[in-house]
């Protein structure tokens, strides 16, 4: 079992009501990577700049991220920018300097393009879809997008979805590529388009799967403080995909190992908000997993 993720690595400066903290580690492949955790076998395509520092990427490798696929380009690593409103929820990005990232051509390494699951995180549909062309059969392709390309890429995005197995967004982003208010109606509409299933996240109001023949609703963790929930949704994904891949679950396989999977990202999603940047999923540990997942279906069966 190997999970493939394509996906930024970088440096994010955060501002939160409280809080300002500058160029910490962060990028949605980094999340989903660390978040996966060691045992997924997690093997990173990526760029970094120059700038990025040595014992960050010893960091991921020191949790079973296999860097093989990650460049280290000459310029500035990507560099993301963002402000949380008073709601810890709400967030305007202030920047976004693409740096090595504008020039990313992903090349994924020749003995990894039989991986059995891929993760394709937040990048231009276009390039997400290069990758298609290098890994054409994972047992599960999972794809993450954003508002940008939903507007400024539509073409590009729509020619991709009848590839892909799992589409993970957003509410916003759910309507936004529907056109639909109700998140039932958005689900079937982006159904029409190509995956069989899709995931819609909701932040601190917990995530939806629209199966194949099942809808499953799954609170959030109630958690006593937020301190930095960036990299959340990222890490919702590595903690899904760990758990479909461990099931051995495929595109064809019933709802039972999506819906499990529910379960995992929800619980791994949780220790982000917790601490800054990577913190929160670094301080996790087996035990207190299994102790959040009993917490989390108590939450939904009486
Ligand atoms: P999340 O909070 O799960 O939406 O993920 C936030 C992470 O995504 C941050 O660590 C950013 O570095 C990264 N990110 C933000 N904007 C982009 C983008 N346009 N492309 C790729 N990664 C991004």
């Amino acid at each position: 079992m190997a999970i493939l993720v394509v996906g930024s690595m970088a440096y994010d400066t955060v501002e939160t009501p409280r809080e300002r903290r500058e160029r910490q580690l962060g990028g949605a492949a980094t999340f989903f990577a660390l978040a996966a955790g060691a045992d997924a076998g997690v093997r990173a395509v990526a760029v970094v700049g120059d700038d990025f520092v040595e014992s960050d990427l010893e960091l991921l490798a020191s949790r079973g991220v296999d860097l093989a696929g990650v460049e280290r380009a000459v310029g500035p690593s990507f560099h993301w920018s963002g402000r949380y409103h008073d709601d810890f929820i709400e967030r305007d990005t202030l920047a976004t300097e693409l740096g090595v990232f504008a020039d990313f051509a992903p090349e994924v390494p020749a003995a990894w393009r039989a991986s059995e699951y891929l993760f394709l995180a937040n990048i231009h549909p276009s390039l997400q879809g290069h990758v298609l062309e290098m890994v054409p059969k994972p047992r599960l392709a999972v794809l993450d997008t954003m508002n940008l390309w939903i507007e400024t890429t539509r073409d590009d995005l729509l020619a991709i979805l009848p590839r892909i197995d799992v589409l993970m967004v957003n509410d916003s982003e759910a309507r936004l590529l529907s056109g639909q208010r109700s998140l039932a109606a958005a689900a079937a509409a982006i159904k029409e388009m190509g995956p069989q299933r899709v995931v819609i996240k909701k932040g601190e109001h917990g995530a939806l799967l629209f199966g194949r023949d099942s809808v499953l609703a799954v609170p959030a963790m109630i958690l006593p403080d937020v301190v930095d929930p960036t990299g959340a949704g990222d890490s919702f994904a590595g903690g899904f995909m760990a758990s479909v891949a461990a099931a051995g679950a495929d595109r064809d396989s019933d709802d039972a190992p999506f819906r499990e999977a529910m379960l995992s990202g929800t619980v791994t999603a949780s220790y982000v908000p917790e601490a800054f940047s990577v913190e929160g999923l670094l301080n996790r540990n087996p035990d207190d997993h299994a102790k959040r997942l009993r917490t989390l279906r108590s939450m939904m069966i009486p």
